[in-house]
């Protein structure tokens, strides 16, 4: 028993902390209005962020992609599980990115957490040392790719472009590989990609873009913070995510032919896993297509739209933002992501279920997942919004009472 009561003393610890996380049933497709435990909420904490994921078109194409396929692939892709699907689909990703990376070839993989795995291990795996330079408020499955590829991990200040070539000047490593969340998860600051990127080319670097909650999402034809900033290089390697705006599930990485290649053989994260679903990628190639399209553009012109109303609803509502250090204060961003900071682990739990109590589904998010003392209301929007939703989540947050300096009483709601 001893083993036990020592989980049992850590998980203790967690609910003193005010840290223990709990999962929440949904009984309904993933969009705005769901049911949870039999109650209906409004959800603003997917990353569904063009509402693909209910998308009857999206819906048909998994559909038909079963009937195609059937249910699993069967093996991994370098056996017998690699299917046209998957052929389609890489293809297609690297004629759209073609204007981007000379060359241009994509992988599917089966998540983006395995994605980042797979190119922070392969590409540092070759000969002679690597060095990894990774802001710090990169994604988890960065931190554990960089952990995993046993480079020399240097972690620089979140966005500091200076202090960054710095380091990469002193490094001495055969191999450099800068690596960034395109829109941090958490936050949705945008990184400087394009000095980034000018940086990696004059001191010899790769530029891993993880676009997670970019792609679909900014640049003109959805295809994310590259196109946003129209970034082009053979040093840059993509990696983006199929299961927040194109609705479904999956990653890929996008890059010279020569980097794929690579990861085909020795990424292990992408060589020692069953292949996904063949139908999952015959849907997204249904999602690629409304992404890129005229439906595209239009959802995400709503989406901007009801960024406006949100920003300009939200600062009639929150105290005096003059002193930018007082919680609650929100953090504005150009990208569906808008927290609200509260700074305090229960005081943010506290309102996510003041929230709650008025159905408005908003997760709060603390520590490790952001730094201790900044843990805030992570507000998501989607396409599939209207406006009145928005209006409802700023009634909400109307109701709670915020006083300034951290001291947030949502109880009072
Ligand atoms: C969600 C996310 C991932 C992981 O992608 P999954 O497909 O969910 O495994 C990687 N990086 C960032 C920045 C993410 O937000």
């Amino acid at each position: 028993m001893k083993l036990l009561d020592q989980l049992t003393q850590d998980l203790a610890e967690l609910d003193a902390r005010g840290l223990r996380r709990v999962r929440q049933v949904v009984q309904t497709p993933c969009a705005p209005h769901q049911t949870v435990d039999g109650q209906s909420r409004l959800n603003f904490s997917s990353n569904d962020y063009l509402g693909l994921a209910k998308h009857p078109q999206v819906l048909a194409a998994l559909q038909e992609g079963v009937s195609l396929y059937g249910a699993g692939s069967g093996a991994s892709h370098l056996i017998s599980g690699h299917s046209l699907a998957h052929e389609q689909l890489e293809n297609k990703l690297a004629q759209l990115y073609a204007p981007h990376i000379p060359q241009a070839r994509a992988l599917s993989l089966c998540t983006g957490y395995m994605a980042n795995l797979a190119v922070l291990s392969a590409l540092t795996a070759g000969a002679g040392d690597a060095e990894i330079f990774s802001d710090a408020l990169n994604h988890a499955s960065i931190i554990d790719g960089a952990r995993l590829s046993r480079a020399k991990v240097t972690v620089y200040p979140h966005l500091d472009v200076n202090t960054l070539r710095a380091q990469l000047r002193i490094s001495q490593a055969a191999t450099k590989l800068v690596v960034t969340d395109s829109v941090f998860s958490m936050d949705g600051h945008i990184a400087p990609l394009p000095e980034l990127l000018r940086l990696c080319e004059a001191e010899g670097a790769w530029l891993v873009v993880d676009d997670a909650h970019g792609f679909g999402v900014l640049g003109r034809s959805g295809l994310g913070a590259i196109e946003h900033v129209d970034l082009h290089s053979p040093n840059l390697v993509l990696m983006g995510t199929l299961g927040k705006a194109a609705g479904v599930a999956g990653a890929f990485v996008a890059a010279h032919a020569t980097v794929i290649e690579c990861l085909v053989q020795r990424a292990r994260a992408y060589i020692y896993t069953t292949a996904a679903p063949p139908a999952l990628a015959h849907a997204v190639l249904t999602s690629l297509d409304i992404i890129t399209g005229a439906q595209g553009m239009a959802l995400r012109a709503h989406l901007n739209d009801l960024l406006a109303v949100w920003q300009t609803g939200v600062a009639d509502t929150l105290p005096s933002q003059d002193d930018a250090a007082q919680a609650p204060w929100l953090m504005t961003s150009a990208t569906p992501i808008q927290p609200l900071v509260v700074g305090d682990n229960r005081a943010v739990m506290r309102a996510s279920q003041a929230l709650l109590d008025q159905g408005l589904w908003v997760t709060g998010i603390r520590t490790p997942t952001v730094p201790q003392g900044t843990a805030r209301l992570r507000i998501t929007f989607s396409a599939a919004h209207t406006h009145d939703d928005v209006a409802r989540l700023i009634e909400g947050l109307r109701a709670l009472s915020f006083t300034p300096g951290m001291a947030l009483t949502a109880e009072a709601a």
